[in-house]
Protein backbone atom coordinates (compact mmCIF):
# COMPACT_ATOMS: atom_id res chain seq x y z
CA UNK A 1 0.00 0.00 0.00
CA UNK A 2 0.93 3.98 -0.80
CA UNK A 3 2.14 6.07 2.14
CA UNK A 4 0.98 9.21 -0.44
CA UNK A 5 -1.13 11.26 1.95
CA UNK A 6 -3.55 13.38 -0.08
CA UNK A 7 -5.85 15.93 1.55
CA UNK A 8 -8.61 16.61 -0.11
CA UNK A 9 -10.73 19.44 1.17
CA UNK A 10 -14.24 19.73 -1.01
CA UNK A 11 -18.02 20.95 0.76
CA UNK A 12 -19.96 19.12 -2.15
CA UNK A 13 -20.23 15.54 -1.16
CA UNK A 14 -20.64 14.17 -4.54
CA UNK A 15 -17.35 15.39 -5.98
CA UNK A 16 -15.71 14.46 -2.80
CA UNK A 17 -17.33 11.24 -3.00
CA UNK A 18 -16.09 10.45 -6.89
CA UNK A 19 -12.63 11.82 -6.21
CA UNK A 20 -12.00 10.31 -2.68
CA UNK A 21 -13.01 6.51 -4.48
CA UNK A 22 -10.76 7.60 -7.35
CA UNK A 23 -7.91 7.97 -5.58
CA UNK A 24 -8.25 5.25 -3.05
CA UNK A 25 -8.78 2.80 -6.19
CA UNK A 26 -5.71 4.37 -7.76
CA UNK A 27 -3.80 3.26 -4.23
CA UNK A 28 -3.29 6.94 -2.18
CA UNK A 29 -4.21 7.48 0.98
CA UNK A 30 -6.80 9.91 1.43
CA UNK A 31 -8.07 12.21 3.88
CA UNK A 32 -11.55 14.45 3.37
CA UNK A 33 -12.72 17.87 4.79
CA UNK A 34 -15.45 20.05 4.30
CA UNK A 35 -14.15 23.21 5.26
CA UNK A 36 -10.96 25.33 5.72
CA UNK A 37 -10.67 25.37 9.41
CA UNK A 38 -10.38 21.11 9.18
CA UNK A 39 -8.18 21.68 6.36
CA UNK A 40 -5.57 23.29 8.88
CA UNK A 41 -6.71 20.90 11.26
CA UNK A 42 -6.28 18.41 9.15
CA UNK A 43 -2.69 19.50 7.95
CA UNK A 44 -1.23 20.17 11.47
CA UNK A 45 -2.54 16.60 12.13
CA UNK A 46 -0.61 15.10 9.53
CA UNK A 47 1.43 16.96 6.54
CA UNK A 48 -0.27 15.96 3.00
CA UNK A 49 1.97 15.00 -0.22
CA UNK A 50 -0.39 17.08 -1.98
CA UNK A 51 -3.31 18.97 -1.14
CA UNK A 52 -6.65 18.92 -3.13
CA UNK A 53 -8.29 22.12 -2.40
CA UNK A 54 -11.78 23.64 -3.77
CA UNK A 55 -12.02 27.38 -4.24
CA UNK A 56 -15.36 28.26 -2.26
CA UNK A 57 -15.63 26.25 0.91
CA UNK A 58 -17.80 27.85 3.70
CA UNK A 59 -15.72 30.36 6.46
CA UNK A 60 -11.89 30.08 5.72
CA UNK A 61 -12.21 29.71 1.32
CA UNK A 62 -9.41 28.02 -0.70
CA UNK A 63 -7.76 31.33 -1.64
CA UNK A 64 -7.40 32.34 2.48
CA UNK A 65 -6.17 28.70 3.59
CA UNK A 66 -3.52 28.75 0.31
CA UNK A 67 -2.08 32.24 1.54
CA UNK A 68 -2.29 30.95 5.14
CA UNK A 69 -0.47 28.40 4.07
CA UNK A 70 2.40 30.23 2.13
CA UNK A 71 2.74 32.56 4.72
CA UNK A 72 3.23 29.89 7.38
CA UNK A 73 5.82 28.33 4.82
CA UNK A 74 7.49 31.62 3.84
CA UNK A 75 8.73 31.47 7.92
CA UNK A 76 8.94 27.19 8.16
CA UNK A 77 10.26 26.72 4.86
CA UNK A 78 8.78 23.50 2.90
CA UNK A 79 5.97 23.97 0.17
CA UNK A 80 3.13 22.09 0.14
CA UNK A 81 1.86 21.13 -3.51
CA UNK A 82 -1.83 22.68 -3.88
CA UNK A 83 -4.05 21.44 -6.54
CA UNK A 84 -7.47 24.03 -6.39
CA UNK A 85 -11.04 23.22 -8.15
CA UNK A 86 -12.56 26.27 -9.37
CA UNK A 87 -15.86 27.02 -10.57
CA UNK A 88 -16.59 26.50 -14.74
CA UNK A 89 -15.27 29.73 -16.48
CA UNK A 90 -14.53 31.52 -13.60
CA UNK A 91 -11.50 33.18 -14.91
CA UNK A 92 -11.13 35.52 -11.59
CA UNK A 93 -10.79 32.37 -9.62
CA UNK A 94 -8.53 31.01 -11.69
CA UNK A 95 -6.13 33.94 -11.55
CA UNK A 96 -6.57 34.62 -7.85
CA UNK A 97 -5.74 30.88 -7.01
CA UNK A 98 -2.80 31.17 -8.84
CA UNK A 99 -2.25 34.67 -7.06
CA UNK A 100 -2.48 33.35 -4.14
CA UNK A 101 -0.17 30.49 -4.28
CA UNK A 102 -2.10 27.13 -6.05
CA UNK A 103 0.14 25.67 -7.87
CA UNK A 104 -1.73 24.24 -10.47
CA UNK A 105 -6.05 24.38 -10.75
CA UNK A 106 -8.43 22.31 -12.11
CA UNK A 107 -12.39 24.11 -13.63
CA UNK A 108 -15.37 21.96 -12.34
CA UNK A 109 -16.73 20.10 -13.87
CA UNK A 110 -13.82 17.51 -14.79
CA UNK A 111 -12.96 13.82 -15.34
CA UNK A 112 -11.10 12.06 -12.73
CA UNK A 113 -8.32 11.06 -15.16
CA UNK A 114 -7.92 14.87 -15.89
CA UNK A 115 -7.35 15.07 -11.63
CA UNK A 116 -5.28 12.23 -11.20
CA UNK A 117 -2.81 13.53 -13.97
CA UNK A 118 -2.78 16.78 -12.42
CA UNK A 119 -2.16 15.13 -8.76
CA UNK A 120 0.77 12.61 -10.43
CA UNK A 121 2.68 16.09 -11.44
CA UNK A 122 2.35 18.03 -8.32
CA UNK A 123 4.03 14.52 -6.75
CA UNK A 124 6.17 14.39 -9.69
CA UNK A 125 7.91 17.89 -8.94
CA UNK A 126 7.97 17.27 -5.40
CA UNK A 127 8.96 13.67 -5.04
CA UNK A 128 12.75 14.17 -6.92
CA UNK A 129 14.42 11.76 -4.67
CA UNK A 130 13.87 9.77 -1.55
CA UNK A 131 17.33 8.96 -1.71
CA UNK A 132 17.06 5.89 0.70
CA UNK A 133 19.14 3.54 1.61
CA UNK A 134 16.82 0.37 1.04
CA UNK A 135 16.48 -0.23 -2.75
CA UNK A 136 15.08 -3.73 -3.37
CA UNK A 137 14.75 -4.38 -7.21
CA UNK A 138 12.69 -6.62 -9.18
CA UNK A 139 13.74 -6.92 -12.48
CA UNK A 140 12.05 -9.17 -15.71
CA UNK A 141 13.00 -9.17 -18.95
CA UNK A 142 14.01 -5.38 -20.12
CA UNK A 143 11.66 -4.42 -16.93
CA UNK A 144 13.07 -2.60 -13.74
CA UNK A 145 10.98 -1.74 -10.60
CA UNK A 146 12.72 -0.31 -7.58
CA UNK A 147 11.62 0.25 -4.53
CA UNK A 148 13.53 2.84 -2.87
CA UNK A 149 12.96 5.43 -5.68
CA UNK A 150 9.46 3.82 -6.67
CA UNK A 151 10.66 3.89 -10.00
CA UNK A 152 10.26 1.68 -13.14
CA UNK A 153 11.76 1.20 -16.39
CA UNK A 154 11.65 -0.29 -19.27
CA UNK A 155 15.20 -0.35 -21.60
CA UNK A 156 15.79 3.28 -21.50
CA UNK A 157 12.14 3.90 -20.70
CA UNK A 158 10.99 5.95 -17.21
CA UNK A 159 7.53 4.54 -17.00
CA UNK A 160 5.27 6.44 -14.97
CA UNK A 161 2.87 4.20 -12.71
CA UNK A 162 -0.33 5.27 -10.01
CA UNK A 163 0.64 3.71 -6.71
CA UNK A 164 -1.95 0.83 -7.68
CA UNK A 165 -0.19 0.15 -10.99
CA UNK A 166 2.61 0.08 -8.96
CA UNK A 167 1.72 -2.34 -6.54
CA UNK A 168 0.08 -4.67 -9.07
CA UNK A 169 3.43 -4.91 -11.58
CA UNK A 170 5.56 -5.16 -8.20
CA UNK A 171 3.02 -8.96 -7.48
CA UNK A 172 3.74 -10.01 -11.06
CA UNK A 173 7.56 -9.24 -10.69
CA UNK A 174 7.69 -11.47 -7.61
CA UNK A 175 6.07 -13.98 -9.12
CA UNK A 176 7.12 -14.06 -12.81
CA UNK A 177 6.44 -16.88 -15.07
CA UNK A 178 3.44 -17.80 -12.68
CA UNK A 179 0.18 -17.83 -13.54
CA UNK A 180 -1.62 -15.63 -10.71
CA UNK A 181 -5.64 -15.84 -10.38
CA UNK A 182 -8.06 -12.69 -10.84
CA UNK A 183 -9.21 -13.23 -7.56
CA UNK A 184 -5.63 -13.44 -6.25
CA UNK A 185 -4.93 -10.50 -7.77
CA UNK A 186 -7.57 -8.63 -6.54
CA UNK A 187 -7.00 -9.55 -2.92
CA UNK A 188 -3.05 -9.15 -3.04
CA UNK A 189 -3.50 -5.43 -4.59
CA UNK A 190 -6.69 -4.32 -3.40
CA UNK A 191 -7.52 -6.48 -0.15
CA UNK A 192 -11.07 -6.51 0.23
CA UNK A 193 -12.04 -2.97 -0.73
CA UNK A 194 -13.35 -3.10 -4.40
CA UNK A 195 -13.77 -7.13 -4.36
CA UNK A 196 -16.19 -8.17 -6.35
CA UNK A 197 -16.79 -5.06 -8.76
CA UNK A 198 -16.80 -5.93 -12.10
CA UNK A 199 -13.88 -5.10 -14.55
CA UNK A 200 -11.43 -3.29 -12.26
CA UNK A 201 -8.79 -5.81 -12.75
CA UNK A 202 -9.26 -5.35 -16.92
CA UNK A 203 -9.13 -1.66 -16.30
CA UNK A 204 -6.11 -1.48 -14.26
CA UNK A 205 -4.25 -4.57 -15.95
CA UNK A 206 -5.04 -2.39 -19.35
CA UNK A 207 -3.58 0.98 -18.10
CA UNK A 208 -0.35 -0.78 -17.02
CA UNK A 209 0.04 -2.58 -20.43
CA UNK A 210 -0.49 0.70 -21.82
CA UNK A 211 2.31 2.21 -19.98
CA UNK A 212 4.32 -0.99 -20.12
CA UNK A 213 4.03 -2.08 -23.65
CA UNK A 214 5.26 0.26 -26.34
CA UNK A 215 4.22 -0.21 -29.73
CA UNK A 216 7.07 -2.31 -31.08
CA UNK A 217 7.62 -4.01 -27.76
CA UNK A 218 7.20 -7.27 -26.63
CA UNK A 219 3.82 -7.86 -24.62
CA UNK A 220 4.72 -8.98 -20.91
CA UNK A 221 1.68 -9.17 -19.13
CA UNK A 222 -0.15 -12.01 -20.56
CA UNK A 223 -4.08 -12.66 -20.49
CA UNK A 224 -4.66 -16.38 -19.26
CA UNK A 225 -8.30 -16.48 -20.46
CA UNK A 226 -10.68 -17.35 -17.76
CA UNK A 227 -8.49 -17.99 -15.28
CA UNK A 228 -5.98 -14.55 -14.75
CA UNK A 229 -2.65 -12.99 -16.24
CA UNK A 230 0.78 -14.17 -15.98
CA UNK A 231 4.15 -12.53 -16.02
CA UNK A 232 6.30 -14.40 -19.18
CA UNK A 233 7.91 -13.48 -22.10
CA UNK A 234 6.45 -15.01 -25.62
CA1 LIG B 1 -17.48 24.42 -2.82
Amino acid sequence: MSDIHILLVEDEPSISGFVRRGLIFEGYDVKVVEDGRKALDAINDRRPDVLVLDLMLPGIDGIELTRRLRAVEEEEGGRLPILMLTARDSVVDRVSGLNAGADDYLVKPFDFDELLARVRALLRRTQTSTGDARHEMLTFADLTLDFGSRTVTRGQRDIELTPREFDLLALFLRNPNTVLTRSTVMHRVWGDDFFGESNVLEVVVGNLRRSLEGEDEDRLIQTVRGVGYVLRQR
